[in-house]
This record gives C-alpha cells, sequence and structure tokens, in this order.
C-alpha cells in the first residue's frame, strides 16, 4: 500500500476523481469529474449540491460501493484505489466509513432493535460479549436504550433512523456519510437526529459527511462543499459559501432563509454583512441596525 504522505490529519483524499455509469452500451454520463478535495479527521462537512449532481456517487465511491473510472482515493492515507487492494481491504474500508441512507426502512433488518445493532458487528466477527457491549453503548450514544427490546417497525422515523445509527456505530467507524439521512423525517424526527450526529462529531471525535437539501443543516457543519453536475463547485466555511448567494443560485440552490432576507435587504440599499446564517444573528443584525437609526 502507497502512502500519500506524513500529514496523519487527512482521513479522506481525492485526486482528480472521475466515475461515469455504464449505460448499457449508450454514451456514458460521467457523475463525477475530476474531484479533487481533503477532509479533515475529525471534521464536520456537508455536503450540498441540486438533484442529480453526484453527491450520492461521491459518498459510494468514498467507501467502495463503487469504484472509480479514474482518479485516487486515500482513505487514512491508503490507496483505496490500489488494485492490490484484497476483500478484506475492502471490507476494512466499509468499517471505517459507514453510511447512513435516507429511508430508515430499507437499514433495519432485525426484528428487535438491539438485534439490529448488533448485525453490523456480529458480520465483522465481533466475539458476543463484545457485542453485547459495543450494542448497550451505542444505543446509548443516539439515546435509545429504552428501546433495546422492541420492535424497530413501531419506532418514528427519526428513532428508526437513530438505531440505524446505533448499528454503524456498534461497528466503530472513523467516519460516517449520512446520504440525505433527514430528508424523509418530521421535524422532530430531524431534529433528534441532527443532534445525534453533532454529538458523534463533538464528543466521539466521528469524522461526518452530511450530505443534505436543507440549508439550515449545512449552517451547523465546519465546512461546506457544494457540488454541481459532477464537479466540486465551492468548498469552503458556511459563512464563505452562503454569502455567495449568486453563485449558489446558479448551481439551483436556496440559502439559509435568514441569509435571503439580509440579502434582499441589501438590495434595497441596507448594509447588512454577508454570511449571517442564523435566525438569532439575523435578528441581532436587524435590532443593531434599528437601534443605530433611533
Ligand atoms: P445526487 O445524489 O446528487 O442526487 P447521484 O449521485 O445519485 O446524484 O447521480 C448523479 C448522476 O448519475 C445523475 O445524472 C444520475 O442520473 C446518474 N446516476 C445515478 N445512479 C445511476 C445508475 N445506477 N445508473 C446510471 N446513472 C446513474
Ligand atoms: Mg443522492
Amino acid at each position: 500500500m502507497s502512502n500519500i504522505s506524513n500529514i496523519s490529519n487527512i482521513f479522506i483524499k481525492t485526486e482528480n476523481l472521475c466515475f461515469s455509469y455504464d449505460n448499457d452500451g449508450e454514451e456514458k454520463v460521467p457523475a463525477i469529474k475530476n474531484a479533487s478535495i481533503e477532509i479533515e479527521a475529525g471534521s464536520y462537512v456537508a455536503v450540498l449540491g441540486h438533484n442529480g449532481s453526484g453527491k450520492s456517487t461521491l459518498a459510494k465511491l468514498l467507501n467502495m460501493i463503487l469504484l472509480p473510472t479514474s482518479g485516487k482515493i486515500y482513505i487514512n492515507g491508503r490507496d483505496i484505489t490500489d488494485p492490490e487492494m484484497s476483500e478484506d481491504d475492502m471490507f476494512e474500508v466499509r468499517r471505517q466509513i459507514g453510511m447512513v441512507f435516507q429511508n430508515p426502512d430499507n437499514q433495519l433488518v432485525a426484528t428487535v432493535v438491539e438485534e439490529d445493532v448488533a448485525f453490523g458487528p456480529e458480520n465483522l466477527g465481533v466475539p458476543p460479549e463484545v457485542i453485547r457491549e459495543r450494542v448497550a453503548e451505542a444505543l446509548e450514544t443516539v439515546g435509545m436504550t429504552a428501546y433495546a427490546r422492541h420492535a424497530p417497525h413501531r419506532l418514528s422515523g427519526g428513532q428508526k433512523q437513530r438505531v440505524a445509527i446505533a448499528g454503524i456505530i456498534a461497528m466503530r467507524p472513523e467516519c460516517i456519510i449520512f446520504d440525505e439521512s433527514t430528508a424523509m423525517l418530521d421535524p422532530v424526527g430531524r431534529k433528534e437526529v441532527l443532534q445525534t450526529i453533532g454529538r458523534l462529531n463533538r464528543e466521539a471525535g466521528i469524522t461526518v459527511l452530511n450530505i443534505t437539501h436543507y440549508m439550515d443543516e449545512a449552517v451547523l457543519a465546519d465546512r461546506v462543499i457544494v457540488i454541481n453536475d459532477g464537479e466540486i463547485y465551492m468548498d469552503g466555511t458556511p459563512v464563505e459559501v452562503f454569502s455567495q448567494v449568486d453563485k449558489l443560485r446558479e448551481a439551483g440552490l436556496e440559502v439559509p432563509q435568514s441569509t435571503e432576507l439580509l440579502f434582499r435587504l441589501n438590495a434595497l440599499g441596507y448594509e447588512f454583512a454577508p454570511g449571517i446564517l442564523t435566525t438569532d444573528d439575523c435578528v441581532a443584525a436587524i435590532l443593531a441596525k434599528l437601534s443605530r437609526t433611533e
């Protein structure tokens, strides 16, 4: 295995990554074009992009569900595009990078919550007494201990998604990719899952990639990567990305409502600083301006 560098804090690195789906003999349509990104271990990254922009394809390349057409991917310094990668190496990558998908119903396989959470580590050959500990710990982390013996299909969407997350945590991943994992949830479920994601990042140090449609979710990240038609279109802090309202619109994306409001007020001649992202900051900025004009 080749080693990229001694900068060990880069957990994911891609170099000129390209992927095209095989279209049954039709002309191949590239889904990822020349994407080069570096993601630091322990960071919380939001990935934004309109439908069909290539977000899920990128996620699947990172945990080896898909193999690149060309380009390189390094996980923890290891070249996972190396043809010498064995099947065991591939399973190790999938353990290191867990994926949580959109539909919670498709991710739960057992009839009892704790069995569901045990499923991943069982497949990894973890000894039963260790599995028990890991299941208890994972359920605790997602706040679902009280439901250990419940039937998953009776749970709310947010609870199901948290059980799915527990199943991933029980495999001790270093990174979790959430592929629109809150999209099918009601507001309460979304909040539960988002709080869980935040805790996993802050308290367990898990690297998070949150692929989302919701701007208010992207604002919570340390960094926002925007994908547009398979290309890395923007990459920066939430303030850097969301202050470029026109550029986001060109990629078919909205901005957070607070940012939109102040952008429109600025168009009318007000001078609010760019990059105000949350309702609280928006209220504070407006109040500050009002008190100055009194
Ligand atoms: P996103 O997750 O951002 O909505 P995807 O990664 O799913 O985007 O899709 C990127 C592009 O690849 C789209 O044009 C989509 O139609 C195409 N695509 C996705 N999955 C397949 C597939 N299994 N076969 C062929 N084309 C696909
Ligand atoms: Mg997708």
